[in-house]
């Protein structure tokens, strides 16, 4: 069985689906997303994902296509259909199809809505992390609101291929005053020399990661020293470890930034465990 998308309110083979060319999602990416990595057909950090998609259409006056539970329905519908036990499931929301024009349509529009999920093979993201990646830096250049999650990713896009170009897994993106925001698609961490677990604050520019969020009380409840305060790459380098979150890497070792090691250029134990303590914690609580 092919794969299987949902579009606007059906369920159709991932080869015929197709939005409208005036929908503001692909003309002006007047559109949000959410993902979710599924644990055995799962959810994992479900609240945390409907929560954000919730904000992320508020702060831009998209309504809410269908209630929680509806959606809910409608993404586990989606991944029976694609017999996917380990995988992410990828929703678009957007302001709708109207005549192109900047500001809003005049007439409300009906928000569009895709799903689509994908398989990941577990083992390779495993023997991925096992090996850890490296990362690049590249100055900020996205637009102010970083905290909704916008199909708006041209930047991250960019960044993510010049990391490509020179073999490593993510780009960092580093702010004017020279610390590091988070990563093109995952948010950022180090264990610092003195040992402390750091990751950007939240009033920062950045996307609320709901994996970052969930290992905060993770680490809380291991009773592990966290401050949400920035740092840059140089003590990146310094750093006993670093690791990037996301729900697509959970959590992924750094071993190098910028062609240069981070501590002794090995995968962390700590951030392993976490990797592990994050994975029980998500595969306990899908929904
Ligand atoms: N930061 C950015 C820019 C992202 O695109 C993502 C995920 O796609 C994250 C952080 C991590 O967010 P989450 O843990 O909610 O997947």
């Amino acid at each position: 069985m092919g794969r299987i998308a949902y579009v606007n309110g059906q369920f159709v083979r991932h080869g015929d689906a197709v939005v409208h060319i005036e929908d503001r999602g692909y003309q002006l990416a007047d559109a949000v997303y959410e993902v979710w990595a599924l644990f055995d057909g799962k959810l994992a950090d479900a609240e945390g994902h409907f929560a954000r998609l919730e904000r992320s259409l508020s702060e831009l006056s998209i309504p809410t296509p269908m209630s929680r539970a509806a959606l809910t329905i409608v993404l586990k519908e989606a991944v029976r259909q694609n017999r996917v036990r380990d995988g992410l499931v990828y929703l678009q929301v957007g302001r709708g199809v109207a005549p192109r024009g900047h500001a809003f349509p005049d007439q409300p529009t009906a928000p569009s809505v895709v799903i689509t999920v994908s398989a990941v093979d577990r083992p390779a993201l495993e023997a991925k992390a096992a090996k850890g990646v490296t990362v690049i830096t590249t100055p900020e250049n996205r637009w102010g609101r970083c905290d909704i999650k916008t199909v708006g990713l041209l930047p991250n896009a960019l960044a993510k291929q010049a990391a490509k170009e020179k073999g490593a897994g993510e780009a960092w993106f580093v702010d004017e005053l020279g610390f590091v925001t988070e990563g093109a698609s995952s948010n950022a961490w180090i264990i610092d020399a003195d040992g402390v677990l750091r990751t950007r604050d939240t009033n920062a520019n950045i996307l609320r990661g709901v994996t970052r969020r969930t290992l905060l009380d993770v680490l809380a409840g291991e009773g592990m020293k966290v401050e949400e305060r920035p740092f840059t790459p140089q003590e990146a380098l310094e750093a006993q470890e670093a690791f990037i979150t996301g729900a697509g890497i959970l959590v992924l070792p750094v071993v190098a930034v910028d062609g240069k090691p981070v501590g002794n250029g090995e995968v962390g134990p700590v951030a392993m465990k976490l990797r592990r303590l994050y994975i029980e914690r998500a595969r306990a609580t899908a929904v």
